[in-house]
């Protein structure tokens, strides 16, 4: 039996994760759930699950959920903020932790748990993207063992040699081919795009996500992210990562290696795949994703992305680029800029303006430590929200 903490349990991988969890009682105990503000959901999760600790990432939040545990005779202890996560993604009983908190808020959490030497099962793809040298330095030093759930970096991992120390040339792997829908607005005509609305760009063609990174998908930030999420992974420079469209989503990416094969991992775009194969990992368990059905599919296509369209992703490679605290500053305009927009305060292409101007106005520094990060990324969405700003008064929605 494996105890499982959740970050992030009331979100889409959150529930997801649960899921697959329900499927296998005699596998997976849940030790700890934790939530922001969603109150109603954590104690229904609660009363399911009966972990036993639960924490609200917002303190305003915590008594209601006390309160609600007692109403309904739940000895659940209740803990909150930022260490009542940390406590939760470090506890003893918790074999496995499940980092699907959105956004660089999910770094730390994620971290106490790399540092309490736990399996990690790493959805919060912002969090390397923030700290990727750093983390995955920590990984290193305490021995935890980190497993993508990003579906794509999930199928990169199933298609590496099993023994794989992060070298790819040894591994006589040539590149990394990350495939990417293209999102909603793949053949909009671009001159439309910024009247696009908060529920155009949520409406994802394939995947059911949070609003979060489903904007990101629209934008391709998201792939933009999961290029440097990649670079961090498999110790892979920007030139052996290249991005495919597909627009089926059916191959969730490969690996091309010397002698000319390709390797793919195919299947249901489901998060439920990637999620029971890092839980199981090494062998396999049922996620409750049905068959490919090959035949109802009939073709797969690709096509390289246009870069007038999908500025954001030039942005990511050209923060690998920069090294520094560069990815930690797009990351941060990133977040600001798209909490902008699914609040109609920015128009739809704002997001990449102000994620290109935020990274110009902000010089590059070295990361001396984990405080020179968090350093980096406050004052740059100080900065994005600046620009935001600036906007606003000067047109209205920008
Ligand atoms: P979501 O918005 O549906 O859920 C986010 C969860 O995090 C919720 O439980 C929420 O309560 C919690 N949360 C949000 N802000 C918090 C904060 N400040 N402190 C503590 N908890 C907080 O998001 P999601 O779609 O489940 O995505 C989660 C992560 O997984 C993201 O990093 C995303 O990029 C990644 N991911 C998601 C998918 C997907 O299919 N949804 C696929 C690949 C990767
Ligand atoms: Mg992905």
């Amino acid at each position: 039996m494996k105890g499982l903490t959740i970050l992030g349990s009331t979100g889409s991988i959150g529930i997801s994760t649960l899921d697959v969890v329900s499927r296998h009682p005699d596998q997976y105990q849940v030790v700890a759930l934790t939530a922001n503000r969603d109150v109603e959901g954590l104690l229904n999760q609660c009363e399911r699950f009966q972990p036993k600790i639960a924490v609200m990432g917002d303190p305003h939040c915590a008594d209601q959920l006390a309160k609600g545990l007692n109403q309904r005779g739940l000895a659940i202890e209740v803990l909150s903020g930022l260490r009542g996560l940390e406590i939760a993604a470090a506890m003893p009983q918790a074999h496995y932790v499940m980092a699907a908190i959105v956004g660089a808020a999910g770094l730390l959490p994620a971290l106490a748990a790399v540092r309490a030497g736990k399996r990690l099962l790493l959805a919060n793809k912002e969090a390397l993207v923030v700290a990727g040298d750093l983390f995955m330095q920590e990984v290193k030093a305490h021995n935890a063992l980190v497993l993508p759930i990003d579906s794509e970096h999930n199928a990169v991992f199933q298609c590496m040699p099993e023994d794989y120390q992060g070298n790819l040339m040894q591994s006589g792997v040539k590149r990394i081919l990350l495939t990417a829908s293209g999102g909603p607005f793949r053949e909009t005509p671009v001159e439309t795009l910024h009247d696009v609305t908060p529920d155009q760009a949520c409406a994802h063609p394939n995947w059911e996500m949070g609003r979060k990174i489903s904007v990101d998908s629209a934008t391709m930030m998201n792939k933009g992210l999961e290029v440097i999420e990649a670079h961090w992974l498999f110790q892979a420079g920007a030139d052996k990562i290249e991005v495919v469209l597909h627009p089926q989503s059916v191959i969730h990416s490969m690996v091309e290696y010397e002698d000319g094969s390709v390797l793919a991992q195919l299947g249901q775009p489901d998060m439920r795949t990637p999620i029971a194969h890092a839980l199981a990992w090494p062998n396999r368990i049922q996620s409750g994703v049905e068959s490919l059905d090959l035949f109802q599919i009939g073709r797969l296509d690709f096509e390289p992305p246009d870069p007038q369209r999908f500025p954001c992703l030039g942005l990511a490679y050209q923060a690998i680029q920069s090294g520094g605290t560069a990815s930690a500053v797009l990351n941060a305009a990133n977040e600001v800029a798209v909490d902008a927009f699914l609040n109609q305060r920015l128009g739809f292409t704002g997001i990449a303006e102000v994620v290109e101007e935020t990274m110009q106005r902000q010089p590059v520094d070295q990361v001396k430590d984990l405080e020179s990060l968090l350093e980096a990324d406050r004052k740059a969405r100080t900065m994005a929200e600046q620009v935001v700003q600036k906007r606003v008064s000067s047109c209205g929605i920008s």
